[in-house]
């Protein structure tokens, strides 16, 4: 990587931001894991939850703390592999990965969202190209904490366009269903929000760029049209 980027958008100790001392060591996670799991224990008294004599809770506290640390807010916590670009080598076509399993948690409610992610961009003759499956991680890194759909589309839009250094422009879209909506408040399932955050030849319609990156997701896309 030839400079440092800055891939963090939002102020740390937020829901959606790094946790202080970011990237944090097994010593530390696992200090953490044995203090949420004391206080979840807590939580779960407060409720009227006899979790102690329940074979089924008794390590519900553990395992929460676990779940959070490890895989729903991991991204808090644990550093992203090194993202590596390329020259393109005078290609300037579109780059299109979709369907990017999107797992997170809204921040609101702590309900999980889950969805897909979209992602486009257009390097230039003489810019880069990121390795394919780095999109994905670029995905879990910020989708693995408690988010807002409409703030997780900037933070991989932001990602992106610093990775793909001289890029004409990238587009993120995230269609997503949030189990806040529907298990709890209005309670209606399937309702899907859908988010764009686009920039450069992206943002015009005149050029074609947003179209065919329109166009490309209805193409055999297992159903997860929008
Ligand atoms: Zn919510």
């Amino acid at each position: 990587m030839k400079k440092k980027l800055n891939l963090e958008c939002v102020k740390e100790g937020l829901a959606n931001g790094v946790a202080p001392g970011f990237p944090l060591d097994s010593t530390a996670k696992n200090a953490m894991i044995y203090e949420a799991a004391e206080h979840y224990g807590k939580f779960l008294d407060a409720l009227g939850c006899d979790w102690k004599n329940d074979p089924n809770s008794d390590n519900t506290p553990m395992r929460v703390a676990k779940a959070y640390v490890n895989d729903l807010w991991a991204g808090r916590y644990t550093e992203m592999s090194p993202i590596t670009s390329f020259p393109s080598d005078g290609y300037d076509g579109i780059v299109i990965e979709r369907n990017i399993p999107l797992t997170s948690m809204c921040s609101h409610h702590h309900q999980t969202i889950g969805g897909v992610v979209h992602i486009g961009y257009i390097s230039s003759e003489k810019g880069s190209v990121i390795g394919l499956s780095k999109l994905n991680r670029v995905v879990e890194h910020f989708g693995r904490r408690g988010s807002i759909q409409e703030q997780l589309t900037s933070a991989i839009h932001n990602a992106v366009t610093q990775i793909c250094e001289d890029n004409m422009g990238v587009i993120i879209t995230i269609v997503a269903t949030h189990n806040c909506v529907s298990c709890r408040g209005v309670k209606h399932k399937g309702a899907a929000m859908v988010t764009t955050k686009a920039s450069g030849v992206f943002r015009h319609n005149g050029n074609g760029a947003r179209q065919e990156f329109f166009d490309s997701l209805k193409i055999n896309n297992g159903g997860h049209q929008i």
